[in-house]
């Protein structure tokens, strides 16, 4: 959704509305999964080389649990605020893509089921807190904790 710098007056200019889940155009297998229209309702203010958006974006997404890999319902909700640089002689932006990129940075990175989910015990965790303890007993000289969370990342990816 094309919208003309020279329609954003002084005070701003208002915006809301959705746009479909397929803006994001993730694969199946995506740690994302949107699952319904997304929202945005805010405002945009232009200054002499970036653009501001304060407001608020909202949206049913499934995420990934990091630990056990199972998907479960998250309700984004986030203030929105971010800004987007402007090229010389840039005369329109792309609405969608704005809407698009704030989400995917808002969006929790590597979520927990359980921490998210109230009442929902991720079947892994009890298996990520023997991984820790095992590192604890090496006692490696400079831990600091980073090889436990390498092994998580990698633990996160596979399939
Ligand atoms: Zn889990």
């Amino acid at each position: 959704m094309e919208i003309l710098l020279a329609d954003i007056l002084e005070d701003g200019l208002h915006v809301d509305g959705s746009f479909p889940k397929t803006i994001f155009d993730l694969s199946e297998d995506d740690s994302i999964r949107p699952e319904a229209d997304v929202h945005y309702d805010g405002d945009i203010y232009r200054f002499e080389d970036a653009l501001v958006f304060t407001g608020r974006l909202y949206g049913k997404f499934q995420l990934q649990c990091a630990r056990c890999l199972e998907y479960f319902d998250f309700e984004a909700d986030f203030a929105w605020s971010s800004d987007l640089d402007l090229e010389k002689r840039q005369f329109s932006f792309d609405l969608k893509e704005v809407v698009r990129e704030d989400f995917l940075l808002e969006l929790p990175s590597s979520p927990m089921c359980d921490e998210m989910v109230e009442g929902k015990v991720c079947e892994k965790a009890e298996f990520i807190e023997q991984v820790e303890t095992s590192d604890e007993v090496e006692k490696e000289p400079e831990d600091d904790g980073r090889d436990v969370w390498g092994a998580l990342d990698d633990f996160g990816k596979a399939k």
